[in-house]
Parts: structure tokens; C-alpha cells; sequence
């Protein structure tokens, strides 16, 4: 069993999940090896950082040398690569650092951790992983209402994000295939949770109606997406590493299939639960009245939904959230968190008006 991992990526949404799942879970040692760009928050990782257990390597995965010198001192019994460039909308606007971090990293990275495994003993070398994390995206979508993503489902990717993200994966198991390199991998659908980045929808349409604003949703609001809690998909992607077998895909769902906007109203019922509207700035109003139909992205998949029956069978792993209890989770963590998002907001996001309007509202509740 592994018990040296190098998480890439640790300081974005599922990243640092993985690492407070290791940390409070497990014995291992992990090491984050992330650039930190705008995704990237150490402030994600707070209880972490104090574990002798933990440590950082501000790298990018396109520099080798770096990469060398990290593998060299940390020593991993195990990669579990993170590290992405991962929103679509900017992927649409400018497909460039998708394809350098999501191509050119990953073979970087994979040709790194190739030299690195090449020079362990037999037997760490017989233990060794590289877990490669990736998307649902890859498959493209799905017409009908009954259909499921399979692993066997042919790839389709229709954005620059989505497409790179293929490419990384069938890099990854040439490297298998090639040069025996003993991968993983997972591809997992839609996740949300806490430290979620406020660009993503869940996050961004609970810190937008918080602050009065309008509530913008693609299209007519139909494309389906399946969620999984983040804290769920850690646990998944932990059991992956430490159980499953070398050049094995496994898919991640939540069995959560939801419209978007249903999502949008969800939270906006718990919204109206939790933070009444008439309190938070004196107007008899609900959240959903602050929702307003925007022109759809280009390309924009209808339909995401997983058969997870693989993993649960052969790992045993199944999801311990609902959407609901989930979703409640999440909403009441950016009650209770402002401190997170309102960084994230002027340091990162350059949204700083968003933040104080939404602290101001949330002063005045
Ligand atoms: P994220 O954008 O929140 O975090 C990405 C992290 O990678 C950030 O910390 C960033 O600083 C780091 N990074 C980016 N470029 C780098 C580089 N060149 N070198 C080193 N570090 C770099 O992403 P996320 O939502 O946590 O997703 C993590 C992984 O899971 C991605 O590979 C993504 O494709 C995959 N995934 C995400 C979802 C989802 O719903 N968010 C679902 C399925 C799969």
C-alpha cells in the first residue's frame, strides 16, 4: 500500500479535499506539488499546513527539472495527478494554457514520474502508482434520458477542456501500454462542495444571490449534469489509489442527475430557509426571483451521467451524500466561511465588489 503520495494540484477544489482526506484519514505522508495559479488557494489547505506530515513544492508540472528535483527529495510511493487547467468557459476564451498544462504537463509529468520509477528497487517499484484524475467530460454527452457513461463509453470530448483532458488520458496509458508505467485511472462527473472556486455554478449562483444579484443560468436551464459531493469523490479517488488494479478505469457519480436548474433552485429554497431575503436587505423577495436566462455556451453538452457500478463492485466504494444533504452541506459551509470566499474573491477572482456587497448583505442578516 502506498504511504508516500504526491498529490499535484493540492491546493485547487478536489486537490486539497484529497489532501485533507490523507491527512485526517490515512498515515500517509502526502506532498502537494502545485503552481498555484488563480485556482490554486493554500487557504483551502490551513489545517493541513500544520501536519508534519505535509509539504509543499510550488512547481508547474510543465517544468521537468522542477519535477525531477521534487520526485528526487519527496520520494513518492504514488502520483495521484490533479493539476489542470479546469474551468470550460475560459477554455472557450483561450484554449492555450489548457492545452500546455493539460497535454504538455501531463507527458511532462508522466515522463518524470517514468525516469523516477525507473530508478526504484523491485519492490517499490512493484508498489508504485501513477493515478491519473480525469473528467466525464471526455465522453462528450448523451442524447436520451436512460443512457449511462460507461468505461467503455468511445470518447467524444466537445471543448478545448474537455478535449485536452482526453488527450492526457490516452497519454497516460500509452505510458502504460508503452512503457509499463503502473497507471490508474478515474474519470469523475460534475463535483461540488466547501472551497469550491466561485467561478463554477453552484458557488457562484450561492455567492451571487447573497448579494442580491442576478442569478444567471445557460440557456433554458435544461442541460443535466450528475454531482457528487467533494468529500465523496476524495474517498473514491483514495481507494483508487491504495485498491485498484494497475491500467484499470474507474468511473465516479454521484447518481445525482439534476437539470441546472434544478440546481439553481435548490439553492435558492435553501437560501430562503437559511438567509431570508426580506432580512437580508428588507425586500419580500425569494432567491429565484433574482434568476435570469443567459445565452448558452457554445458546444454545451446536454446530458452527463455516470454508471459508478464498477468502483462500487470491485472497491466497494458508493457515495455517502445525497444531492440534498450535500448541497445543504455546501450552502451552510459558505454561511459559515466568508473568510475563504471573500480572499478568494479580492486576491484572486478581481470580483472584490461581489465579495463586500455579499459580506455587507450578510452583516446586515
Ligand atoms: P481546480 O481548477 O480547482 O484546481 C487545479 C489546481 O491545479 C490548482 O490548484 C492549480 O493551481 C493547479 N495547477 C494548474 N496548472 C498547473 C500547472 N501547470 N502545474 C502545477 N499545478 C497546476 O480543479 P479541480 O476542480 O480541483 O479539478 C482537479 C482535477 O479533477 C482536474 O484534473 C479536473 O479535470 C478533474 N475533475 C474535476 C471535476 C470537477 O467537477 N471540478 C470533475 C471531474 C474531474
Amino acid at each position: 500500500m502506498s504511504s508516500r503520495i504526491l498529490v499535484t494540484g493540492g491546493a485547487g477544489f478536489i486537490g486539497s479535499a484529497v489532501i485533507r482526506h490523507l491527512l485526517q484519514n490515512t498515515t500517509f505522508y502526502v506532498g502537494n506539488l502545485d503552481k498555484l495559479t488563480y485556482a490554486g488557494n493554500l487557504k483551502s489547505l490551513d489545517s493541513a499546513t500544520t501536519s508534519l506530515r505535509y509539504s509543499f513544492y510550488q512547481v508547474d508540472i510543465c517544468d521537468r527539472t522542477a519535477l525531477d528535483a521534487v520526485f528526487a527529495e519527496f520520494q513518492p510511493t504514488a502520483v495521484m495527478h490533479l493539476a489542470a487547467e479546469s474551468h470550460v468557459d475560459r477554455s472557450i476564451d483561450g484554449p492555450s494554457d489548457f492545452i500546455q498544462t493539460n497535454i504538455v504537463g501531463t507527458y511532462t509529468l508522466l515522463e518524470a514520474a517514468r525516469y523516477y520509477w525507473s530508478t526504484l528497487n523491485s519492490t517499490v517499484k512493484a508498489t508504485f502508482r501513477f493515478h491519473h484524475i480525469s473528467t466525464d467530460e471526455v465522453y462528450g454527452d448523451l442524447e436520451g434520458t436512460t443512457d449511462l457513461f460507461t468505461e467503455s463509453t468511445p470518447y467524444s470530448p466537445s471543448s478545448p477542456y474537455s478535449a485536452s483532458k482526453a488527450s492526457s488520458d490516452h497519454l497516460v496509458r500509452a505510458w502504460q501500454r508503452t512503457y509499463g508505467l503502473p497507471v490508474l485511472l478515474t474519470n469523475c462527473s460534475n463535483n461540488y462542495g466547501p472551497y469550491h472556486f466561485p467561478e463554477k455554478l453552484i458557488p457562484h449562483i450561492i455567492l451571487n444571490a447573497l448579494a442580491g444579484k442576478q442569478l444567471p443560468v445557460y440557456g433554458d436551464g435544461s442541460q443535466i449534469r450528475d454531482w457528487l459531493y467533494v468529500e465523496d469523490h476524495a474517498r473514491a479517488l483514495v481507494e483508487v489509489v491504495k485498491n485498484g488494479s494497475i491500467g484499470e478505469t474507474y468511473n465516479i457519480g454521484g447518481h445525482n442527475e439534476k437539470r441546472n436548474i434544478e440546481v439553481v433552485e435548490t439553492i435558492c429554497y435553501l437560501l430562503d430557509e437559511l438567509v431570508p431575503l426580506e432580512k437580508l436587505n428588507g425586500m419580500a423577495r425569494q432567491y429565484k426571483d433574482l434568476i435570469t436566462f443567459v445565452k448558452d455556451r457554445p458546444g454545451h453538452d446536454r446530458r452527463y451521467a455516470i454508471d459508478a457500478s464498477k468502483i462500487q463492485r470491485e472497491l466497494g466504494w458508493t457515495p455517502l451524500e445525497t444531492f440534498d444533504t450535500g448541497l445543504r452541506k455546501t450552502v451552510q459551509w459558505y454561511l459559515n466561511n466568508p473568510q475563504w470566499w471573500q480572499s478568494v474573491l479580492n486576491e484572486d477572482y478581481r470580483l472584490d465588489r461581489l465579495g463586500n456587497e455579499v459580506l455587507a448583505a450578510l452583516k446586515t442578516s
